[in-house]
């Protein structure tokens, strides 16, 4: 088994190392030509959603990543990650991937709280450490997308079939569990 990690910006070096302690190798999608490598998982991860989009749709990995997605590929999507697959996002005109059926806020816990953390209750994990970074907030789902984790009467992560999206940032700190999560519940 292998896991794609989209490395073109954001935390992508964590996330690979999550997967190393789990002895998983992981491969970086930096250019179009990593897209025709083989992998099994794919991670995008925490960072600034617009310069991920817009690097994705500027190297044209943009289409194949989607349609990749919406043909079942497991993807694991942390902060920006989970702003780029959401069909759409509140106050704002744009989509990017728009694969997952949610409406997501970006930087929706204002200045005061732009970065905290906490413990928070995930379905079949009970609780793990939750850090939150300039998060986005998930205010709406489509019938199909399941609740996975809330936090305060905020939703924090969904899984609709193949895709796992998280408001917080569970590859940074010890915890593994959320990735083992993706490996053992999601990947064939
Ligand atoms: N605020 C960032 C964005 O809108 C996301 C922050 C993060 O990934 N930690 O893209």
């Amino acid at each position: 088994m292998r896991i794609a990690v989209l490395a073109l910006q954001g935390d992508f070096a964590e996330h690979e190392s999550v997967f190393k302690r789990l002895n998983v190798p992981t491969l970086q999608l930096r250019q179009k030509n990593d897209l025709d490598l083989p992998f099994d998982g794919l991670v995008l991860p925490g960072g600034e959603s617009t310069v991920q989009g817009k690097l994705l749709r500027e190297l044209d990995m943009f289409e194949t990543l989607r349609s990749r997605i919406l043909n079942g590929l497991p993807v694991m999507a942390t902060c920006a990650g989970t702003i780029l697959m959401a069909q759409q996002l509140l106050d704002d005109p744009t989509v990017h991937l728009g694969t997952l059926g949610i409406s997501v806020r970006r930087n929706a816990y204002g200045r005061q709280l732009s970065s905290f953390h906490t413990i928070g209750n995930f379905a079949g994990i009970k609780e793990v450490p939750m850090s939150f970074i300039r998060a986005p907030q998930i205010e709406f789902c489509i019938p199909g997308v399941e609740v996975l984790a809330e936090y305060n009467g905020r939703i924090t992560a969904v899984r609709q079939g193949n895709q796992l999206a998280m408001t917080f940032h569970p590859e940074l700190g010890e915890d593994c569990r959320v990735a083992e999560y993706f490996l053992k519940e999601m990947i064939p």
